[in-house]
Parts: C-alpha cells; structure tokens; sequence
C-alpha cells in the first residue's frame, strides 16, 4: 500500500508536498519520494528507503525547486523492497519527462509487461506502476490528460495516480473507485492526496474525492476534468476504514472515525462479552473500534497495552523471527490495568495471528483473568490483490482455521469477529459498493494470472 500526494502551484512545491507525505507515513514506511518541477520544465526528483523524516530531509527540499511536487510513501505490495522501486517513477522520453506516483495494484501488469517487453521495452523496476510510465511514452494522444486516459484503458485493477508530464499535474483513479484520493484548494494552486490528513496538514481545503474513472488535469489554465473510464460497480476497499486510513481522515466521503466507532458498536451487539470487567483497544488502528465497543457494552474503556511509536507497522519486518520479536519492542501490557481482569482484547483483524498471539501472550503475562478477543471485521480468508498487504492464503490464519481452532492458536478464552453484513452495514456509506474480497472471497477481477509474480517477491529474498 502506499500513500499519494501532488501539488500544483504552491510557491515551495516539494516542500508542501514534503509535508504532506509526513500525514501519509502510515500508507508506506519502506521508501518515500518526491519529484519537482520548476518554471523551466527541470523535473527534479529524490527517493530514499525509509521514512520521510528519514530519508527525505528539508534541505534537499530547498533544491527541488518549483511549483509542481508529486510525492510518494511505499509500502511494497508488488515489486520488491529496494531502492529501485521507489517511486514516484521520474523517466525521460520524447516529449520532456514524466513522474508518477501510484497507489494500488494492478491486476494484469505482469501480461501488459511482458507484451511491452516484447516489443523492445527495458525495464528498470520490477513494480506493476512502471508499466503505465511505458505506456505514457508510447501514447499517440498529445494532451497530457489524454495521453493518461490512453495509457490507462486496459489497465485492470486499483490504481490512484498523480502524474506529472511537462508541465501538467494529473490525477487519475480506477473505474472501481478502490483506492481513497482527494482534491483539494491550496491558494490559487490545488492538491492531491491519497487522504484528506495530508489536506489539513498542509492548511489545504477539500474540494472533493476524484471520481472513479475520472481525470484530473491542472495546469496554468486553470483544474479541468473528465470521466476518462465509464465507471464500474464500485468496489471501495472497506479495509481502508476497518484498518488502513487515519481516522482523522474522510475516506470515500466518510469520516473514518465514525466507521470505526460504528463497527465497534455493531461488534458490542453481535459479540458482547457479559462476564468482562473492561475493555482495552490494540492501539493504535483499534482504538476507536474499541471505544465504540466501551460506548455501547457499558463496559470502561481502559489503556492496558502501551505502543512505542517508535517503531514502525510490525508487518515491515521482513521475516517472521522479526516479527515476533517486534511484538514485543513495539506493545507493553500496563500490569496495573490487567492484573486479575477478565478483558476484552478489540482489535481491527486478524492476519496472519503472529501479533495476536503475541499479544495475549503479553496480557496474560501481566495477570489478566480471562481474554476475551473481539474482532472489529470477518475472518480474513483471502489475499488481496488490490493493494493491501495481506499474505497469501497459506499464510492467513482465518483461511486455514475455524474460529474455534483460532481461539486456541492464539489463546484466548472466547474470540467473536465482526459478521460480514455487520461490517457493511456499519461503514459510512455501505452496505455497497465496498470490496470484501478478502473477507468474502468475492473477487471483482480474475485472480492475477501469475500471482507470485504480482505480488511482492519474498521478503527475505527481496533485501529489505
Ligand atoms: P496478526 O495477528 O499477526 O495477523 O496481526 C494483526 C495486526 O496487524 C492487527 O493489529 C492489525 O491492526 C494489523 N494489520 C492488519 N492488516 C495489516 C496489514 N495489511 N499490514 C500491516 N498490519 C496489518
């Protein structure tokens, strides 16, 4: 997964957008960039593994210059962890140059590669996005709007896009809506992002969410738009609300901390835990799930596990030996909260069951009585292969288990999850128009055909 942002007319462009991807940081942590072109059409870019604080520093801000910055977070879900695969893409063709950042994962990149490398075409990444870039340079249309429009028909599966060609700004999203991407005013320039807490960090004001199938092209003239794909059924990914977005964030024109809050209501209906004493939240992706479960149960909401922030996602370790141990270094179970407690444990999923595990491991260390789990979403039984990082199904506790056999694998007294209507219903504008796929297992694409390719190479074989 990755997290988006572009700037048009901003006097410090890579600046604002430098800001920007800071309220980005929690889409991708493993690389971040940023590509600026000023007034004599230089396209200027930087790229650097880990995080923007990190890597991207504010002096190198001061030479890119200009007032158009695309920028970018990344969180590898296709193409390997390496330094190549960072975006945004910054490549030279015929008419001057183009930089891209993309969020997503397209679904039939590794057909259109293979058809684009028979016909010549070197590639210097192994990401699905570089394919668009090719296509960019081999569209016959002139306008940049239109070039895009042209090399994205064809192009199947989830992509949020901003592009710079010359001197143009372009934003484009998939006909199935699936990744979150805003528009908004800064001045008399305009911004993108993938969510709208990279709007207000940046003192911009939200416009409105680009449309599925939609191109938005800005340049001196001024923002105009069109509907480049007939949209699809939407399919919004719901995982952005359960987990991925901030909840300071409108995703999809819903407030993300209300959908939290509604999921751990409905969870308190369908799953309530009459013998528990309290309930404490998986900080920092549960903690509205749970003060939602608080608000409707009656139970008190207490701070049991204390997260250093610090440490990044524990799923950026590149080995499982890594990640068990970072359940530790990243969670501390406060012993005056839990001691002789029978608790509920709210979490927002269940993936592999490695942190869980862990986790009630740590609660139970610390003297709890009895765990109860709560899920704020369904068993998770299917990969995505839309841009989340879900492992593949082997590796997908929920695929392979029932909820008895989860319960104790990762040792807890009861487990309920979320049901799937439940989840729906629940979320800011729902029941439809969400994909479930991983839930449900109803995928709205073929599967991709060579999924190990797709996908991310093995993490201990990728070099992270
Ligand atoms: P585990 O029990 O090891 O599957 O880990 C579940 C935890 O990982 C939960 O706390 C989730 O908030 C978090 N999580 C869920 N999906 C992802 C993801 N795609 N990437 C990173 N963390 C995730």
């Amino acid at each position: 997964m990755c997290g988006i942002f572009g700037v048009f007319g901003a006097p410090h462009a890579a600046e604002v957008t430098h800001l920007g991807l800071y309220s980005l940081q929690h889409r991708g942590q493993e690389s971040a960039g940023i590509v600026a072109v000023d007034g004599d059409s230089v396209a200027r870019g930087t790229r650097k593994m880990g995080l923007v604080g990190e890597g991207l520093s504010a002096v190198e801000m001061e030479k890119l210059e200009g007032q158009i910055a695309i920028g970018h977070t990344r969180y590898s879900t296709a193409g390997s962890s390496t330094l190549d695969n960072a975006q945004p893409v910054l490549a030279r063709f015929k008419g001057g140059h183009i930089a891209l950042a993309h969020n997503g994962n397209l679904t039939n990149a590794v057909e259109l590669r293979s058809r684009l490398e028979d016909s010549g075409s070197i590639f210097a990444s192994t990401m699905d996005s570089e394919v668009i870039v090719h296509r960019l340079a081999r569209a016959e249309q002139a306008l940049p709007e239109y070039m895009l429009a042209e090399a994205l028909h064809g192009v199947d599966g989830a992509y949020c896009l901003v592009v710079v060609i010359g001197e143009t700004l372009l934003a484009a999203r998939d006909p199935r809506g699936w990744r979150p991407l805003v528009v908004g005013a800064l001045g008399d320039g305009f911004v993108f992002a993938s969510e709208t807490c990279a709007l207000d960090i940046v003192g911009a004001t939200l416009l409105r969410e680009v449309l599925p199938g939609e191109i938005i092209a800005v340049d001196r003239d001024g923002m105009r738009s069109f509907q480049s794909e007939t949209p699809r059924q939407l399919h919004r990914c719901v995982f952005e609300h359960v987990y991925f977005a901030r909840p300071d964030s409108y995703v999809f024109g819903g407030s993300v901390d209300r959908a939290r809050r509604a999921l751990g209501h409905r969870l308190a209906d369908e799953q309530p835990a009459p013998t528990a004493d309290l309930v404490f939240a998986v900080p920092d992706s549960s903690n509205a799930a749970a003060l939602g479960f608080a608000e409707r149960s009656g139970l008190p909401l207490e701070l049991a596990l204390i997260r250093n922030h610090y440490v990044g996602r524990t799923f950026i370790q590149p080995t499982q030996a890594g990640r068990d141990a970072k359940v530790k270094v990243k969670f501390n179970p406060v012993r005056e909260v839990l001691a002789g407690k029978s608790v509920v444990m709210v979490d927002d999923s269940i993936v592999r069951g490695t942190t869980t595990r862990g986790l009630v491991a740590l609660v139970r260390g610390a003297g709890a009585r009895e765990v109860h789990m709560r899920v704020s979403s369904p068993p998770i039984v299917g990969p995505c292969y839309y841009g989340i990082d879900t492992p593949n199904r082997d590796e997908l506790i929920a695929a392979n288990h029932s909820i008895e056999e989860i319960a104790a694998l990762i040792g807890v007294d009861t487990l309920g999850y979320l049901s799937l209507d439940g989840m729906l219903n629940a979320v800011p504008g729902g029941p439809d128009g969400f994909c479930d796929a991983c839930f449900s297992g109803n995928y709205p694409t073929p599967a991709p055909s060579s999924l190990v390719k797709m996908r991310r190479a093995p993490r201990e074989t990728a070099g992270v």
